[in-house]
C-alpha cells in the first residue's frame, strides 16, 4: 500500500512529490498518463516564474523538476488513473492497464485543459499568436491590437487584464448577449479601448513561419478579415475531474458549480485524506508558481494527516 499516490505529473504533482518524499514518506508513486511537467510544456516562452529571469519555454522550465523530485524517491508511473474511490478509510485507484492500487492518502493534480473553440488553423497557430492565457502571453502584445474570443467570465475578465496592455482589444463573441456577471460586462462595456464584434464567429486565423497576421470574421453572413497578431480563446475550461467521478455519477468529494474540487487552505477536500492541488481546485489562480504552491501545501498537509492517522487508519 502506497503512503501517498498523486494523481497528475504537471507543477502541482511534481512539487508534491518533491515535498512529500523530502518529507519522510518512503512509499510515494505520481502517475502521470503522459511525460511529467503538464500543460505549462505547450508554452513557448515563460517569463513569469520567479526566480527564472531569462525567458524559457515551457519545457525548459520543467525539464529539472522530475529529476529534483525523483532525487528524494518520487516513483514516477506512466499511468493514467481511471478513477480513485474510497474504501473504509484508505483509497482504491483503477488505474488504465486494470490494475488497482491501494493508498493511505491521495493528492488530485490532474490539472484543467482550456477547450478548443475549432476554427481553422487553431491547433496550428497555437502557442504562435493563439493563446488561452492573457497572464502569461498578453505582454507580448503591448500597444498592440489584439482579439479575445468568447462571451464569459475568463474571456471578459482576460480582455479587461489585456486592455491595460494592448492598445486595443476586440471582444469577438458568438452572441449578444454575455454569459459573465452583469457587473463584468459594465466594466467592459465602458472600457474605451476594448471593441465589440458581436454576433460573430471565428472562421480562421492566418499567418505565416512567424505567427498569427489576422482573424477572419463571419459576421451577419459577411467576413471581415481583423489584422490583428493574436487571439486569445477562452471558450471555457475542462477540469479535469473524471477521475473523482464515481461509478454511480457522483464525485468522491465535494465539487463546486464549475466541477473544481474544493479546497480548504490546507488543499483538504471535504474527505479526509484526499487533497486537491493546482488548476483542478476552486478559486486557483491557474498559474504554475501557484500549482506548485498547492503542490507543496497538498503534501504537507498528507503527511501531517498520516502522522496523526496513519495507524489507525481503517484498511479494506
Ligand atoms: P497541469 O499542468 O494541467 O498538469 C496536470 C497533469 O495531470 C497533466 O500532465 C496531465 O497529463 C495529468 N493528468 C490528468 N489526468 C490524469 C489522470 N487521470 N491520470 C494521470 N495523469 C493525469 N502559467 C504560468 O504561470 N505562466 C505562463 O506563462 C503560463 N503559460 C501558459 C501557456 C499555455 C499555453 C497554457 C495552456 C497554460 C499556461 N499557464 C501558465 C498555466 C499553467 O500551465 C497551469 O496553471 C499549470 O500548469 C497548472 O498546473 P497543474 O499541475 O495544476 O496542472
Ligand atoms: P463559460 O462560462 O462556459 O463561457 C464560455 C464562452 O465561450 C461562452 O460565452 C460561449 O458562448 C463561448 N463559446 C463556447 N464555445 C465556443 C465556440 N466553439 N466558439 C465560440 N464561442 C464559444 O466559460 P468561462 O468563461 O471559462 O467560465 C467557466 C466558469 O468559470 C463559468 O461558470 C464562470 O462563471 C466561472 N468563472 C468565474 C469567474 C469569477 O467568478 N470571477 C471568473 C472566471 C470564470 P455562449 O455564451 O454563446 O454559450
Amino acid at each position: 500500500m502506497l503512503d501517498l499516490a498523486i494523481v497528475g505529473g504537471g507543477p502541482a504533482g511534481l512539487t508534491a512529490g518533491l515535498y512529500g518524499t523530502r518529507g519522510g514518506l518512503a512509499n510515494v508513486v505520481m502517475y502521470e498518463k503522459g511525460m511529467p511537467g503538464g500543460q505549462i510544456t505547450q508554452s513557448s516562452e515563460v517569463e513569469n516564474y520567479p526566480g527564472v529571469c531569462k525567458v524559457v519555454s515551457g519545457m525548459e522550465l520543467m525539464e529539472c523538476w522530475p529529476k529534483q523530485a525523483m532525487r528524494f524517491g518520487l516513483r514516477h508511473e506512466m499511468q493514467e488513473v481511471v478513477r480513485v474511490s474510497r474504501c473504509e478509510d484508505i483509497f482504491l485507484l483503477t488505474l488504465d492497464n486494470g490494475q488497482t492500487q491501494k493508498a493511505k492518502s491521495v493528492i488530485i493534480a490532474t490539472g484543467s485543459t482550456p477547450k478548443r473553440a475549432g476554427f481553422e488553423g487553431e491547433e496550428e497557430f497555437f502557442g504562435r499568436g493563439v493563446s488561452t492565457c492573457a497572464t502569461c502571453d498578453g505582454f507580448f502584445y503591448k500597444d498592440k491590437e489584439v482579439a479575445v474570443l468568447g462571451g464569459g467570465d475568463t474571456a471578459l475578465e482576460e480582455a479587461l487584464f489585456l486592455s491595460k496592455i494592448a492598445k486595443r482589444v476586440y471582444l469577438i463573441h458568438r452572441r449578444d448577449k454575455f454569459r459573465a456577471a452583469p457587473s463584468t460586462v459594465q466594466r467592459v462595456k465602458s472600457n474605451p479601448k476594448i471593441e465589440f464584434i458581436l454576433n460573430a464567429t471565428v472562421k480562421k486565423v492566418y499567418g505565416d513561419q512567424m505567427g498569427v497576421q489576422g482573424v477572419i470574421i463571419q459576421q451577419n453572413g459577411q467576413e471581415i478579415d481583423l489584422k490583428v497578431p493574436g487571439l486569445f480563446v477562452f471558450v471555457g475550461m475542462q477540469v479535469n475531474n473524471e477521475v473523482i467521478k464515481q461509478e454511480d455519477g457522483s464525485f468522491l468529494c465535494e465539487v463546486n458549480r464549475w466541477g473544481e474540487i474544493v479546497v480548504d487552505l490546507r488543499m483538504q477536500t471535504s474527505i479526509p485524506g484526499l487533497f486537491g492541488a493546482g488548476d483542478v481546485r476552486s478559486d486557483a489562480s491557474k498559474q504554475v508558481v501557484c500549482a506548485a504552491g498547492d503542490g507543496a501545501t497538498a503534501a504537507i498537509s498528507a503527511i501531517n494527516y498520516l502522522q496523526a492517522r496513519g495507524e489507525e487508519l481503517k484498511i479494506c
